[in-house]
């Protein structure tokens, strides 16, 4: 068996005041073919698990490129040709192969583009013919189109959020590929629109249930895989929205009715799936007024996973104006700030402005004098078995609190990121972070209580505000309806 892999995955805010080229990609994670490191990416874990298996089983890999970028703005036009390009062209000299694995997101959105994974699969099929099998894993956070199920044989979702999973989807997917590659399955894509945008969260019901239920489901009367695409709502583009997707035996005719029951069990959910989102004011008195800390509080939109650039400063503003100074920040993004503080050097006293420099809907900057505390070259943090580059970065004390700066934008993971820096996180007594809820599973075990404060900045957090202009009007909560 050969089987070429790559992967090309970003994340697209289409509202974001960013926007995204090359050294985005090149910035967060590169990897020309064949040096992809033995840990996986979110989106590249296909690469490892397709090694292993190729040596277990004899198969020959044919490695392509794999490149993530931090979630952020449109991409460049060139940059998107690019790389489609030098995948494609890797694929054309790797030729005869009898599968084709993809690492991808599924929410990239080009200058040129609206559904980049739509049209690079069909490039692929368009290369390889209809004979050779085609695989990707998805996130769910991404947009489901007829391209992309018309030209993929095999589409995985990682089914938790937090995406604790992402090496379980590689595995199930490539093992899918194998599979059909030797004549075993017959695999058939099914797709449900559930007509809604909402936030779906796994950690907590009702959507736990529902994953344990389609992980069951999995395996039985040639049910092959079930996924969940929850949809981005902040990628304003035809497709968006949630959707179930099965891969079922071709001969296994309950799979449209199966879609279509779970499409509108999840329906029903709509309105109920979120954890209590409190506003900022509100966040910090409960934080102050808990026993025992550190208590986080998520800052659930400004999540440069989201593709905002995460430099707001309303959550610091508000532990000043509450005088919660036994805390800690991380992060607020400013490479400017994060180099006047490096040349300062570690203990330097410094007036600064730091924060809120890309948009006018994160607060204003802050002026103040700061003490270096900490400074880290390529500062990392970890997620599950991968490591994230947070850039150079600097810890700084501003009246008692310590503000964690970093240079590659990436969204809080884990405590890591604190320690990392020179900050115990249990030595505070609140922890403000900017995730949505990738943070839960590693934070848990540190934080004696988990808020989630609902700031308003640059993410377009409500779909019946949000000013869309390709994402259809006859999808929950856009059609209006109320949730009682
Ligand atoms: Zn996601």
């Amino acid at each position: 068996m050969r089987i070429f892999c790559a992967s090309i995955a970003t994340e697209t805010n289409t509202f974001s005041p960013l926007r995204a080229d090359l050294s985005d990609f090149k910035e967060s994670f590169y990897a020309a073919p064949g040096e992809h490191p033995e840990t996986p990416t979110l989106c590249s874990a296909v690469f490892p698990v397709c090694r292993r298996r190729a040596q277990e089983e004899g198969w020959e890999l044919v490695e392509g490129t794999a490149t993530w970028a931090e979630p952020g703005g449109i991409v460049n036009a060139k940059t998107w040709d690019g790389l489609r390009e030098e995948v494609l062209d890797q694929l054309r000299s790797a030729l005869p192969v009898d599968a084709v694995v993809l690492g991808l997101h599924g929410a990239m959105v080009a200058q040129n583009c609206q559904d980049c994974e739509g049209a690079l699969l069909e490039a692929v099929r368009g290369i390889v013919g209809p004979d050779v099998v085609i695989g990707a894993t998805l996130d769910p956070h991404s947009h489901l189109s007829q391209k992309r199920t018309k030209n993929a044989d095999i589409l995985v979702t990682f089914k938790e959020f937090p995406h604790t999973d992402f090496v379980e989807c590689a595995e199930d997917c490539v093992d899918l590929v194998a599979r059909t590659v030797r004549g075993e399955i017959f695999p058939k894509l099914h797709v449900a629109d559930c007509n809604m945008i909402e936030v779906l969260p796994t950690s907590r019901e009702p959507m736990r249930s529902f994953v344990d239920k389609i992980k069951d489901l999995e395996g039985q009367k040639g049910i092959l895989s079930v996924s969940v695409i929850h949809g981005f709502m902040a990628g304003d583009v035809p497709d968006m929205g949630t959707k179930i997707l099965i891969v079922a035996e071709q001969a296994q005719d309950s799979a449209p009715s199966l879609a279509d029951d779970l499409s509108q069990e999840l329906f029903s959910f709509r309105g109920t799936t979120r954890p209590e989102f409190l506003s900022p004011a509100e966040a910090v008195e409960r934080a102050k007024a808990a026993e025992s800390g550190p208590v986080v509080i998520a800052d659930v939109w400004d999540n440069p996973g989201g593709g905002v650039p995460g430099d707001s400063t309303i959550l610091l503003r508000t532990l000043v104006e509450q005088k919660a100074f036994d805390a800690a920040v991380g992060t607020i993004w400013d490479p400017m700030a994060v180099k006047t503080c490096i040349s300062a050097g570690e203990g330097a006293k410094l007036k600064l402005r730091f924060g809120s420099k890309m948009s006018d809907t994160a607060g204003p900057p802050i002026d103040a004098e700061v003490t270096v505390l900490k400074i880290v070259l390529n500062a990392t943090q970890d997620f599950g078995t991968s490591i994230v580059p947070l850039g150079d970065s600097v810890a700084i004390d501003y009246l008692g609190i310590t503000v964690i700066l970093n240079s590659n934008r990436s969204q809080s993971f884990d405590p890591s990121l604190f320690r990392n820096l020179g900050v115990d996180p249990q030595s505070k007594k609140i922890l403000v972070i900017k995730s949505t809820n990738h943070f839960y599973d590693a934070f848990v075990p540190v934080a004696s209580e988990i808020l989630y404060a609902s700031v308003d900045g640059p993410y377009p957090n409500d779909p019946r505000t949000t000013d869309y202009k390709f994402v259809r009007t006859d999808i929950w909560p856009r059609t209006g309806e109320k949730i009682s």
